[in-house]
């Protein structure tokens, strides 16, 4: 995971983006973005703050893949105002946070978790932060990629030459109704 903090004092930045990938059980990595490299999380001061945003002092919008859910790219806006006033702790606390919803992660109601809206000062994982990151990006886990389409081709023929074969003893007319799909489509 890839990202770019605008505005943000770099080593706030990279204490609360370390903060999820520092469990040993999980495979997330992240780093700042190489230069023309567009980030997958981009933290930047808000120019214009919603209304609906106006006493928050950071929110978080994802762009996620339409059929698939996966997440795209994130974008945490910091209010212009409410940053300011926030202790460089407090700030990385606040990052940490919003680097949660960036990954996909809710609000959480009980207070033993950086998703609890309420925390202001934690800046490093609970358990079930950590359970959760290791969950969504286990240690072993690759990027999710589409299986190759060699594969699915051979699984498709080997579908066929089994269905094929589990057919030779049946009536003709069912024979030629199962295959006509593949002639026409
Ligand atoms: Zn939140």
């Amino acid at each position: 995971m890839t990202w770019q903090a605008l505005a943000v004092d770099p080593s706030v930045a990279a204490a609360a983006f370390a903060a999820w990938s520092a469990p040993a059980c999980t495979g997330l990595r992240t780093r700042p973005a190489r230069l023309g490299e567009r980030p997958s999380v981009a933290v930047a001061i808000a120019t214009a703050v919603p209304v609906h945003h106006r006493s928050d002092a950071a929110w978080t919008d994802l762009d996620s893949h339409p059929d698939t859910g996966a997440m795209r790219s994130a974008t945490i806006a910091l209010h212009p105002d409410h940053w300011r006033d926030l202790a460089d702790a407090a700030q990385t606390a606040l990052l940490v946070h919003e680097i949660g919803h960036a990954l996909g992660l809710a609000h959480a109601v009980h207070r033993q978790t950086v998703m609890h809206p309420g925390l202001r000062d934690h800046v490093t994982l609970f358990d079930d932060d950590q359970h959760a990151v290791c969950t969504l990006f286990p240690r072993s886990a690759r990027p999710a990629e589409p299986p190759d389409r060699p594969l699915l081709v051979v699984l498709a023929l080997v579908l066929a030459l089994i269905v094929a074969r589990a057919g030779q003893g049946q009536p003709r007319a069912q024979c030629a109704a199962a295959t006509k799909p593949s002639r026409t489509g």
